[in-house]
């Protein structure tokens, strides 16, 4: 081996005095390396620039994208959804649940390892705290050492970085739910309603503390998700895994007797890289996100010690065991989860397409259900109860198809305006003369439709009660 190799690899091994498997009791510093799943985790990141530009996107002069929970709907682009709408909400966690399970039953916790906000938010201020404090010796040093005034300078700089993301995670996250300029203002003005300091102050808390303090704790401690993972594996999901067949016995790599030892050269890099504090070689851990840096890691020293890469990959158990992995879509678990996300994104779809403009719904009055007139002709009572979930208001008129004899009594009501966005009850009557009707009980069409435009038009079924 080169001897500028083996001087590499005896600062490693100095390093691994530092790297300890996470018990909870010390903050972890990991070491930061390049490699391919470092750089998958930084694209990852960089899906989440999307969450903090998005409130300022605008459409039609407002904000394109706003929960606006006041008047009880959700903009989306040209799309409004209202509470009668709500059931595609729940086609959506459906499809957001199973996408997940869906994942995770094929390569383990990539939602942990790559995308989750805990993560990616813990990675950012680490980052940080790398740049400011050094590397994780110096960064010990640092925590070790008495206060002096370049400690305070350094711990200040870094935790005043640290609050304005959370700071600006805040705000963003408020944005969703308030016009974001309107919001921006109210803050620096301090004329922000109670709600949005009270979403302010917990987002700040929130991230400050899970990112920065607490980090790999929440994922340990805090997440539920670590616990239900493991029904949701199986012995086909690839995860990152110490091939223990190569590996073993481990040793380090000094002098003669080496070669009788596995590839794992007892460096602890893949130790000292994880952010959870595991070691890989242990086997599969709760601790594990499967983020891939311990096969950066590993890779980079097997090509130093030029053995093959891969003592640390991307593998099932059964293939570690020597059997053939089955493909994705012999998978029941698969199967079963992707016949699921497709019904729901189906149901999605078909309700996204179909959302009419007018919904509508005729009550009948119950006290009483009928009123017989001096006249000997009787007359029901009905309450209109339309949303006009069109953006300008409708001039409506209401007929209606009903055997010959049943009429709309009270002319006035026959033609409204339907405010935008506003479910006002109308009150309408017909009247019949009971001996035109055979039934008890007559079927009768209620037609709402635009006086401007006629197409816009909505049915609802209801009866006419003839009385004794
Ligand atoms: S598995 Fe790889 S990185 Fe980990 S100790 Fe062994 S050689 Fe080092
Ligand atoms: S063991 Fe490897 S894959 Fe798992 S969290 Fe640690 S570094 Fe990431």
């Amino acid at each position: 081996m080169p001897e500028n190799t083996q001087d590499k690899l005896e600062d490693i091994y100095k390093e691994a005095a530092y790297s300890h498997i996470n018990t909870g009791d010390e903050t972890i510093h990991a070491k930061r390396i390049t490699g391919r799943f470092r750089t998958y985790k930084w694209y990852a990141s960089a899906l989440y620039i999307l969450f903090f530009i998005t409130p300022y996107f605008r459409w039609e002069g407002s904000q394109a994208i706003l929960f606006d929970i006041p008047h009880r709907q959700f903009h989306f682009w040209s799309l409004t959804i209202w509470p009668q709408d709500v059931w595609m909400l729940s086609l959506v966690l459906i499809l957001l649940a199973i996408t997940l399970f869906a994942a995770t039953a094929v390569l383990g916790r990539v939602w942990c390892g790559y995308f989750c906000f805990q993560t990616i938010w813990t990675d950012w201020f680490t980052w940080i705290e790398d740049k400011i404090e050094g590397n994780p010796i110096q960064r010990r040093k640092l925590d070790n050492t008495p206060w002096t005034m370049r400690k305070i300078r350094l711990k200040l700089f870094k935790h005043s970085l640290w609050m304005l993301i959370s700071i600006l995670t805040g705000v963003t996250f408020a944005a969703y739910f308030a016009d974001v300029y309107g919001l921006w203002h109210s803050y620096l003005t301090l004329n922000a309603p109670l709600i949005a300091w009270s979403v302010l102050a917990a987002f700040i808390f929130f991230t400050y503390v899970f990112a920065g303090l607490m980090r790999e704790q929440v994922c340990f401690w805090l997440c539920p998700y670590a616990r239900i993972q493991s029904v949701m594996v199986d012995k086909d999901t690839e995860m990152p895994t110490y091939d223990i067949s190569r590996g073993e016995p481990r040793g380090k790599l000094r002098g003669k007797g080496s070669d009788a030892r596995g590839d794992c050269i007892d460096c602890h890099l893949c130790v000292g890289v994880c952010p959870t504090g595991v070691d890989i070689r242990e086997g599969m851990s709760e601790g594990c996100i499967t983020c891939g840096m311990c096969i950066d890691a590993c890779d980079s020293i097997m090509e130093k010690v030029d053995r093959p890469k891969g003592l640390i990959r991307y593998a099932s158990r059964k293939e570690m065991d020597g059997e053939t992995l089955p493909t994705l879509f012999k998978r029941p678990r698969v199967v079963t989860y992707s016949i699921i996300l497709l019904l729901s994104m189906l149901g999605i779809l078909y309700g996204l397409t179909h959302i009419p403009p007018i919904e509508l719904s005729i009550v009948h009055e119950r006290q009483p259900l009928f009123i017989q007139m001096s006249d000997g002709s009787v007359e029901n009572k009905y309450t209109i109860k339309a949303v006009n979930k069109t953006p300008e208001d409708l001039h409506m008129r209401v007929t209606i198809v009903a055997p010959e004899g049943i009429k709309i009594s009270k002319r006035e009501n026959a033609e409204v305006i339907l405010k935008s966005g506003k479910i006002i009850p109308l009150p309408i009557f017909l009247t019949a003369r009971p001996e035109m009707l055979v039934e008890k009980q007559t079927p009768v069409r209620f037609i709402l439709e635009s006086i401007e435009k006629p197409t816009m038009r909505v049915e609802y079924e209801s009866v006419f009660i003839k009385g004794r």
